[in-house]
């Protein structure tokens, strides 16, 4: 059994860490009442005001190299997530003897509602936000959080026991949990990324596999049943492991899964042993670009049947939701060649998810920084779906190699990639820009790369004439 803790008036807290999540903690653990110290090891880094701001609010600010004089008088410590396990600083924090929680664990046990925890190696954000959808258009007071953008502390902390409380979690934040037992748990797919972080696939599935690993048999885990990594679950010997009800979704339309593909709809086949199968929604219902969406869509939908919710509700939302900036969002349509922005695309798989949603030949633009993953994974679908491939940023070589013999071109920057792929393009094409990597060479985030992309399409600059 994990301790109790209250993280009200009765701790003295220390946050390290003062980004989103940090800055939350710490107007949260005031709020309850607690006394609160913040480091940040990058403090000139911060937003301007962020530590004024802070101690308006009765939060003192002290440099890392002070904290030992203070370590006397904390009683618990509070990791924001970006902030490693193993560092110096955690680990003097931990010689010190003051308990450290990470934020997601504190979020947990602070909520008063459900949770229904959400993580994958893509389509997390897409799922996260349909799921709240579906929750909200069927009447739920819902808070939406984690990864997706605000963070997770501020929403469990005035979420009611009645509202639920929908979480974005990446498997960086699943290391960290202790007690953190969600009433819904989703894993949505699990494909090599991230491997500059874990030593194997296995680690890295273990580490999601955490987000069931305190639920029991009045939770639900929610799974691709396509997955080879999650089918162990079902059946392997991993099964011992999984102690909540399980509901799969299968996007290749097995009918062992309770919601699955059937022609061209999403079907639920009910628990009850009734053969027939419900219609949940038709796949042109679907508002958004891809068969990987298909497969989010399923995956809202275990998740709304497990919380039961009301069914036509659900499928209004569904037909409702506006793609998430980013992530195969149309930016526009110039003589005939529609420009589409999936900068979030930062691994191999979401490429190839990406590739296969078009029926059009495709122009795409890919490259970034690696993740040390491995781009062969594209191979079969540029070939299949791309006209030329435009190439930017340090893994360009890289790429170049699995091309094959689509033409390839090269771009010192977003607005002469997509010069270069107005040029290439033929009417009735699409324009994909699909990284397949990280944006940290030549943009502060995949957001500023995607906004570079719909800016240098917006510019209208004249082709150059290839
Ligand atoms: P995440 O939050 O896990 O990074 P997002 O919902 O932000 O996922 O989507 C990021 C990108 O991943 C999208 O642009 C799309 O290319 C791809 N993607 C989304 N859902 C899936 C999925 N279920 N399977 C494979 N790729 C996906």
């Amino acid at each position: 059994m994990s301790e109790f803790r209250y993280f009200d008036s009765r701790e003295r807290a220390l946050v390290i860490g003062l980004g989103r999540s940090g800055v939350a903690s710490c107007r949260v653990l005031r709020e309850r009442g607690a006394s609160v110290i913040a480091t940040d090891e990058n403090a000139s880094a911060l937003p301007a005001g962020t530590i004024a701001d802070l101690q308006a609010i009765g939060v003192s600010f002290v440099p890392p190299e002070h904290l030992d004089k203070v370590f006397g008088e904390l009683s618990v410590c509070v990791l924001s997530p970006g902030v490693p396990l193993n560092g110096t600083l955690v680990r003097r924090v931990q010689g010190a003897g003051i308990p450290v929680f990470s934020e997601i664990e504190v979020a947990y046990r602070i909520c008063r509602a459900p949770i229904v925890a959400i993580t994958g190696t893509k389509g997390k954000t897409t799922t996260t936000a349909l799921v709240g959808a579906l929750f909200r258009a069927a009447g739920k007071t819902t808070h939406v959080g984690g990864n997706i953008g605000n963070a997770l502390i501020a929403e469990t902390s005035v979420a009611q026991p009645a509202d639920w409380v929908i979480a974005e979690v990446s498997s960086f934040q699943l290391e960290t949990i202790r007690s953190f037992k969600p009433r819904i748990s989703a894993i949505l797919n699990i494909s090599p990324d991230h491997l500059d972080r874990y030593y194997s696939m296995e680690e890295y599935a273990e580490a999601k596999f955490r987000i069931f690993a305190n639920q029991d048999s009045h939770d639900v885990f929610v799974g691709n049943f396509d997955d080879p990594y999650l089918q162990r679950l079902h059946s392997g010997d991993d099964a011992k492991r999984l102690h909540a009800r399980s509901e799969y979704f299968s996007p290749s339309g097995n009918h062992h899964a309770a919601v699955y593909l059937h022609g061209d709809s999403i079907v639920h086949a009910p628990p009850t042993g009734d053969p027939r199968t419900l219609e949940l929604l038709r796949i042109a219902e679907i508002p958004l670009i891809g068969t990987h969406n298909v497969a989010n869509v399923m995956a809202a939908f275990a998740i709304g049947l497990a919380a039961g919710l009301d069914l036509e509700a659900m499928r209004d939302a569904v037909r409702r939701f506006a793609p998430l900036p980013h992530r195969l969002a149309p930016v526009a349509e110039i003589d005939g060649v529609r420009y589409v922005d999936d900068s979030k695309a930062t691994n191999p798989s979401s490429v190839v998810a990406a590739l296969t949603s078009f029926a059009q030949p495709v122009v795409l633009i890919a490259g970034g920084r690696s993740k040390r993953t491995d781009f062969n994974a594209m191979r079969a679908a540029i070939a299949a779906h791309a006209r030329a491939v435009v190439l930017i940023g340090e893994a360009a070589d890289e790429i170049a190699r699995v091309v094959g013999a689509i033409p390839v071109h090269r771009a010192a920057s977003m607005e002469e990639a997509v010069q270069t792929a107005r040029g290439i393009a033929q009417q009735g094409d699409v324009v994909l820009l699909s990284p397949g990597c990280t944006s940290f060479d030549m943009f502060i985030s995949a957001e500023a790369r995607g906004d570079a992309f719909v800016a240098a399409v917006s510019a209208r600059v004249p082709s150059h004439g290839l």
